[in-house]
């Protein structure tokens, strides 16, 4: 058996043990330290954002996000339907209720219009939504700009879920740096990873603030232990922060090294009748191209399908997935309001992500394109 090719496994540089052995050597085994406090700084430096927090997973910064903004039992939270469960989850971990809007076609994340009719519709039967969460799907950057007057002209607070998108960016402006609050995943198939991790940034520094004393049990200035407010144990540690740091060293280097392989699968198939790329709309669009997706069309191709191509992959020990399916089918969210155009819902049935990782050989790429390109040829 040929050796397996992964979807997106962990890239490291080498300069992480550097820091794992300064928290080592100085005994800061523990959620706080000063792998935490540079790797806050550094990132807060890398998105230009005013700070950070630094926090155990994706997860974890969308439960504080949406605790600082107020969002309570029995509210109502948009968000990306075309998106990975975690985007959704905190809201109900609150008793809140999920309010799924469909994609646009150009950049299958949110469509600013059917969010803009969900609001509407929402406010008519009184239920104003209380933050809105938009996703930057497989790195490539959502329509943030109309999003954003969006929730100015409403007056609802944007949270950027940037799991995926480390990296990317829209016009010159990186992606985390646009909402409210924006929130980052450091887990081990992302960009860069800790192994498990995330974070809150912000240019709100009062949010982030409050978001790191809810994520350290939110204890208040006191020697004793004394608490106003629930909170939780959601900071990162210091050993992986270390991790953290030595890879955002080199975040320039594997987002290039994504980008490459995206043009490498887009030289090598675009050609195939029936098979699409999503392209950046235009040159303000740069996407990290955390994963090379491609929709294969069955009418064009021959009757080729996704799961052809898929079982065809699988066969030669090549690691391939389904895009995510949307949060509106999904049986835990069946029940929750959502504005649909199906445009999610036709790229899940066609849509097939290929690996992308930063470390993937150009051999490695030859063998996923080889295999791909002879069920064509057949
Ligand atoms: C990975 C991911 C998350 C969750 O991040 P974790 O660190 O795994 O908790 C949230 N949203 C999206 C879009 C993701 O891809």
């Amino acid at each position: 058996m040929k050796q397996k090719i992964y979807l997106s496994s962990p890239h490291m540089s080498g300069e992480e043990m550097k820091y794992i052995n300064e928290a080592f050597s100085t005994n800061w085994i523990a959620p706080l330290g000063p792998n935490v406090d540079k790797f806050e700084k550094d990132l807060s430096a890398y998105l230009s954002v005013d700070s950070c927090a630094a926090l155990s997973s994706g997860t974890a910064a969308i439960h504080l996000a949406l605790i600082v903004l107020g969002v309570r039992n029995g509210d109502e939270v948009i968000c990306s339907s075309f998106t990975f469960a975690a985007s959704a989850n905190p809201i109900v971990y609150l008793g809140a209720t999920p309010v799924f809007v469909d994609s646009e076609a150009e950049t299958w994340n949110m469509d600013p219009v059917l969010l803009e009719e969900a609001i509407i519709d929402r406010i008519k039967v009184g239920k104003k939504p209380k933050a809105i969460i938009v996703v930057h799907l497989y790195g490539m950057p959502a329509k943030i700009t109309e999003i954003k007057a969006i929730a100015l002209k409403y007056n609802i607070p944007l949270i950027e879920d940037a799991a995926e998108a480390i990296g990317s960016e829209y016009n010159g402006q990186k992606c985390g740096s646009f909402g409210d609050i924006n929130i980052l995943s450091f887990n081990g198939n992302k960009i860069i990873t800790t192994s498990g991790g995330g974070a809150i940034a912000s240019d709100n520094k009062e949010n982030v603030d409050h978001a790191r004393f809810l994520s350290t049990q939110a204890a208040d200035k006191a020697v004793h232990y004394q608490h106003s407010q629930i909170g939780y144990n959601y900071r990162l540690s210091n050993i992986l922060a270390g991790i953290g740091i030595g890879q955002l060293e080199v975040i320039e280097k594997r987002v290039a090294s994504r980008r490459k392989i995206f043009s490498g699968y887009l030289e090598t198939l675009s050609a195939i009748e029936g098979i699409k790329f999503n392209m950046e709309p235009d040159s303000k669009y740069k996407s990290n191209r955390w994963l090379t997706t491609i929709v294969i069309d069955p009418d064009l191709t021959g009757g080729t399908t996704r799961e052809d191509i898929r079982l065809a992959l699988e066969k030669e020990n090549i690691e391939s997935r389904p895009l995510w399916k949307p949060l509106h089918i999904q049986p835990v969210f069946l029940s929750c309001p959502s504005y649909i155009n199906d445009v999610s819902y036709n790229l899940f049935i066609n849509g097939l992500c290929l690996p992308s990782g930063s470390n993937l050989t150009e051999a490695d790429l030859k063998r996923v394109t080889d295999c791909i390109l002879k069920i064509f040829k057949k």
